[in-house]
């Protein structure tokens, strides 16, 4: 069975949701990214990127 599957929904705009979506629209699709939260917060974190998580572009 083939999936001609073009259109996807990403559900949550966090690092993971964004960083799918980024790469499933790299790849020629077309995403639509849902975010339940109205607006930008700060929630007082920060996030450490390894040097090999730097390499995705
Ligand atoms: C206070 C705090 C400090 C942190 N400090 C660090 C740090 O110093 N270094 C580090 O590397 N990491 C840190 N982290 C961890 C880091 O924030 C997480 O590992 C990372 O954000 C996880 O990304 P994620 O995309 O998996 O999930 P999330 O960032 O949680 O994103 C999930 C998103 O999905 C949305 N969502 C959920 N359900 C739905 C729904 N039904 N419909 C629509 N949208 C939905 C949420 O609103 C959210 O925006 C910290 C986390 C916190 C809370």
């Amino acid at each position: 069975m083939t999936l001609n599957v073009r259109n996807v929904a990403v559900i949550g705009a966090g690092l993971g949701g964004l960083a799918c979506a980024i790469a499933l629209h790299k790849q020629g699709f077309e995403v639509q990214v849902y975010e339940q939260a109205k607006d930008f917060r700060p929630v007082g974190g920060s996030l450490g990127l390894f040097p090999n998580g730097l390499n995705f572009w």
